[in-house]
């Protein structure tokens, strides 16, 4: 089976913790009352077309040999900066979940008595959860030498972030005011802001 090969190993360790911390932080959001949701069919749908490549594809690929058509083999060394970016996308998306705190949702949404987070990982950047993804997109690529199951969560990803991120702006803009719009001109989206 595929998920006995090391670098396979490696990533099926990583996706248990990723998981993990995300069910941690679900747990400790849920049941806020939501004061503003965009939670729509189009959000729904971005969170259905997300979930093959970043869970059913890898299982599949690694838990049987239906995929094995699309396998390929990469040097050593791009491996190992899959294990380096994997790392450092889990380490991403831990803190942006604790920095966020009860202000993380799975969608675009503000609870009642929404606080905006400008500390922690956030004090450089609007959307290091976001780069934490790009970060694990890239990562499954290298780690996975798998047409399907590596790449398949770039095209995904790409088509929410880009679906997403101006319309949680907007919100946060009409929420925060002019305080949102000056963090935004101290920050980047996924990398800091070169002044
Ligand atoms: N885009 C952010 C957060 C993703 S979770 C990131 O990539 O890190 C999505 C929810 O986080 C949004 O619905 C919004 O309510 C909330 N959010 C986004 N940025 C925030 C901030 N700076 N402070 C508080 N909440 C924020």
């Amino acid at each position: 089976m595929n998920v006995l090969k090391p670098w396979n190993c490696v990533f099926l360790v990583g996706f248990i913790v990723f998981a993990v911390v995300r069910a941690a932080y679900a747990r400790t959001a849920k049941g806020d009352k939501k004061a503003v949701s965009m939670f729509d069919g189009r959000e729904r749908l971005l969170l259905a077309v997300m979930f093959p490549p970043t869970m059913l594809i890898p299982l599949l690929y690694l838990f049987s040999h239906w995929l094995e058509f699309a396998d390929y083999q990469l040097p050593l060394y791009l491996q190992w900066f899959g294990a380096v970016a994997m790392a450092v996308a889990l380490w991403l998306f831990w803190r942006s979940h604790a920095d966020l705190g009860r202000n993380w949702s799975v969608s675009v949404e503000l609870r009642e008595g929404h606080e905006l987070v400008t500390h922690g990982v956030y004090k450089h950047i609007r959307h290091p959860m976001y780069a934490a993804i790009w970060l694990w997109a890239i990562a499954q690529g290298l780690l996975l030498s798998n047409w399907l199951a590596g790449w398949s969560v770039v095209p995904a990803f790409a088509v929410m972030y880009i679906l997403r991120v101006g319309r949680e702006e907007e919100m946060m803009c009409n929420a925060f005011g002019d305080t949102y719009r000056d963090y935004m001109r101290q920050t980047g989206r996924i990398l800091p802001r070169i002044k």
